[in-house]
């Protein structure tokens, strides 16, 4: 018998958007890295993007990197390395995103002891304020790295609509485009990649405004939900339902829209707040907020719409719905990047590839 709740991933339609993905890229002379974190990793999908021709494989965690070994590409580390975790870093990712110069010391430590060369890419700060040195401290340091022995200089990056919700323009990305121009004049070497971002900056690279020097981009959500992330528009020729979340009701009454008694906090500390719509016809779910973000579900029943839920039920309005329901039935959902993240990081939620 089937369990759920369960994420349904339809292998051909991943494919087909990480093609997509690349050849758009291609076009513009960008390689693609594929972003794995929402997906925790899964290998079975990792190869997927592999076989559609990215370059890399990057992921936030490195217990997620270690999990894509042999799988014939190089492994890059997004989140800046815990100090404490540098030993695994060089094991387990070939190239890693660094701002830090304590950091990456201690990777070149790191890799000396472990008898390998790990290679960096120096993140620049354009102003979203999340990870990076400013452009002028980034020129300055590139040249111990490209002393090291241990280390190798990749190239440099940036990442914007993070933090500061900054979106990637032709006047950000041209000073990332000018600090690599003044590294490789400075020392007199070649930068392998200028990462110009992650989805957000799709729109510009379709719009041919993104400055030539710009070689490379990390992407995870526009493959996985077929959306750019600088205007949340949805992507032409790109597939927004490979990822399916189902999940089965366990009751199914009318009730009234208000509840009765004197209203204290609800199961997370807060007090709820209610419109009285009359009497509804109600689905509680057998998902919670362990498994998901219930506010970033989209029913492909377009009739459904949210009520409510806490740790292990949603409560989902079923009125308006004009195919009838029973106990026992599966509702479908497509997700947000938010609310898959957290799916596939319960474990309660199983993973179906076909
Ligand atoms: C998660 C992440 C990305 C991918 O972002 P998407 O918006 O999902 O494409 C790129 N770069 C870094 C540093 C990240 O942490």
């Amino acid at each position: 018998m089937t369990s759920y709740p369960r994420i349904v991933i339809d292998a051909a339609k991943l494919k087909h958007n990480y093609s997509r993905m690349v050849e758009i890229g291609r076009t513009h002379g960008v390689g693609i890295f594929a972003v794995t974190k929402v997906y925790t990793a899964m290998p079975e999908l990792a190869r997927i993007a592999v076989e559609a021709g990215v370059e890399a494989l990057a992921d936030s965690r490195i217990e997620n990197l270690e999990q894509l070994a042999s799988l014939g590409v190089p492994r890059v580390l997004l989140r800046l390395p815990m100090l404490s975790e540098v030993d695994a870093v060089v094991r387990h990712a070939e190239i890693s995103l660094n701002s830090e110069v304590t950091t990456i010391r201690a990777l070149a430590d790191a890799a000396a002891r472990a008898g390998l060369r790990h290679g960096v890419v120096l993140m620049v700060d354009l102003g979203d304020l999340r990870e990076g040195m400013k452009p002028e401290e980034a020129i300055e340091f590139a040249g111990e790295i490209l002393d090291s022995p241990h280390l190798e200089l990749k190239g440099i990056g940036v990442n914007l609509t993070c933090y500061g919700g900054v979106i990637p323009s032709t006047e950000n990305l041209s000073v990332l485009a000018d600090t690599a121009a003044a590294i490789e004049d400075k020392y007199g070497v070649q930068l392998a990649i200028v990462s110009g971002g992650n989805s957000s900056s799709i729109p510009l690279l379709q719009s041919s405004k993104m400055p030539k020097r710009i070689n490379n981009l990390r992407i995870g959500e526009a493959v996985v939900c077929g959306k750019e992330t600088a205007y949340l528009k949805e992507l032409e020729g790109f597939h927004n339902d490979t990822f399916v979340l189902e999940a089965e009701i366990v009751e199914l009454k009318h009730k009234p829209s208000v509840p009765t008694g004197e209203i204290g906090y609800d199961a997370f500390g807060q007090v709820p707040t209610f419109v009285d719509r009359g009497e509804r016809l109600r689905a509680i779910v057998a998902i919670g907020k362990q498994d998901i973000d219930a506010s970033g579900l989209t029913p492909l029943d377009s009739a459904i719409t949210l009520v409510g839920g806490s740790s292990d039920h949603t409560i989902f309005d079923l009125t308006d719905c004009s195919a009838s329901y029973r106990v026992g039935d599966v509702l479908r959902f497509r997700c947000d990047y938010g609310a898959m993240l957290r799916a596939f990081t319960s474990r309660y939620v199983k993973k179906v590839i076909r």
